[in-house]
């Protein structure tokens, strides 16, 4: 079914469609296999948040590094440290002072939050239960071995890790990677995406459309959802519906790690996306998925000539702007995340608020709002579009519903998955 093309020409689609199953599975799998070996780079720690490890952080000394006084007070020996003893206080440590004091028998070292104990002290006593006369120290409580010290390495010991490769790193990370000294960790580099839509009627959105053009609506919601991802965004504007230009401006995208492409992927005369990409040589996995909206959608791995030998993954979406973003949705940005070291994320169902009648039998993706009853439960309330880029009505809309194939009927409080625009 695959052998469609000849030089210079193209009979059609490869012919078959596939379930959503199959071509999700499809997706991930070939992605996961170009990306066997993530490409890292190492950044100042500062721009590090948000981004995945791709080396482990291993600490660089005992932490503490030191016997470690978490109160301000006095140092003391707890088991000459009775009731009632009065001790001499022999000077004073502050946070970073090294002590070179030790507190001898009968004696005590004042000593503040932060700083080392000094020789001879094994606990602290705060200095709310104490009164001080001079020199003389009286202490109110019996004292414990320990008290309000951290001891040394009992936090972290040396030349373990602190974060493994794969961890996202969030504000505790940041710190603990600061605490450690790593300043400047080797994280996931981010995959260039680059991003081309196409039609001959398709304006940029700061010009004035004539009166059969559209504005370039796609360009903008694809960039928008990917860059939410953190990935890094190569925006190649729009070509026309011509074999050259598209040539030419496909070739420049697969320079980036990953193409996504809008328009050109249906039954049209001038639907020349998957031709162009045939000739090029890519392997065309699907171009066809039994979905709706978003059934015609080209899912290919470019190689070879004239490219460099790396595959890379690229991706036909239909033009319609509601199947675009269906489309990036469940396919382009799970593939991502997998490049990005990120977890596919949780499963969300939902219970439809109404009931929502579909033909014909496929798998079916319904843009809802989300309410909640007086009962604090929460429901997919169907916003149905016109099937065009209806972004207004789309706007107020959480996510979309998937409605598997089956009955064409689903009722009011149908359990399905949810998913989130972003
Ligand atoms: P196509 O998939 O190329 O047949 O396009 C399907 C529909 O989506 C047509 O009505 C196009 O005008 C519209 N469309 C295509 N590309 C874009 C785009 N970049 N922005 C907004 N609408 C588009
Ligand atoms: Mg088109």
């Amino acid at each position: 079914m695959i052998d469609v093309f000849i030089m210079g020409g193209f009979l059609g689609k490869l012919g078959g469609m596939i379930s959503y199953q199959d071509a999700r599975e499809l997706v991930i799998a070939r992605v996961r296999g170009i990306a066997g070996a993530p490409l890292s780079e190492s950044v100042p720690l500062r721009e590090a948040l948000g981004r995945v490890l791709a080396r482990e952080i291993l600490s660089d000394r005992e932490y503490p590094p030191f016997d470690r006084s978490i109160r301000d007070g006095y140092a003391v020996r707890a088991a000459v440290t009775k009731p009632g003893a009065r001790l001499r206080c022999i000077g004073e440590l502050k946070a970073g002072d090294a002590p070179s004091i030790s507190a001898a028998a009968g004696t005590c070292v004042q000593i503040m939050t932060g700083a080392a104990l000094p020789d001879g002290a094994d606990a602290v006593v705060m200095v709310e239960y104490t009164s001080r006369e001079g020199d003389t120290v009286q202490f109110d409580r019996a004292v414990k071995v320990g008290q309000h010290v951290v001891r040394r390495g009992s936090e972290q010991a040396a030349g373990l890790t602190v974060l493994p490769a794969g961890t996202r790193m969030g504000f505790a990370e940041m710190a603990a990677a600061a605490q450690v000294g790593a300043a400047n960790p080797v994280v996931m580099r981010k995959p260039r995406v680059a991003i081309l839509t196409t039609g001959d009627e398709v304006v940029d959105f700061a010009a004035t459309p004539g009166p059969f053009q559209i504005r370039n609506s796609n360009s903008v919601s694809l960039a928008a959802q990917v860059a939410l991802l953190g990935a890094e965004l190569v925006i190649l504007g729009n070509a026309e519906d011509s074999l050259d230009e598209l040539r030419e401006k496909i070739s420049v995208g697969l320079d980036a790690d990953l193409l996504v492409l809008s328009g050109g992927v249906s039954m049209g005369k001038y639907d020349l996306v998957e031709p162009v990409l045939c000739e090029l040589g890519a392997e065309i996995l699907f171009d066809a998925v039994a979905i709706r909206p978003g059934k015609p959608v080209v899912f290919a791995i470019c190689k070879g000539k004239p490219f460099d030998a790396q595959s890379k993954p690229v991706f036909g979406l239909p033009g319609n702007p509601v199947s675009t973003l269906v489309c990036l949705t469940r396919y382009v940005l799970p593939a991502l995340r997998g490049s990005l070291g990120q977890s596919p994320g949780r499963v969300e169902r939902m219970a439809l608020s109404a009931p929502i009648t579909v033909t014909p039998p496929l798998t079916h993706f319904v843009p809802v709002r989300l309410e909640q009853d007086d009962w604090g439960r929460d429901w997919a309330v169907p916003a149905p579009t016109n099937g065009s880029g209806d972004f207004t009505a789309l706007g107020s809309t959480e996510g979309f519903v998937e409605l598997p194939p089956g009955p064409n009927t689903y009722a009011k409080g149908f359990v399905t998955r949810l998913y989130r625009w972003s």
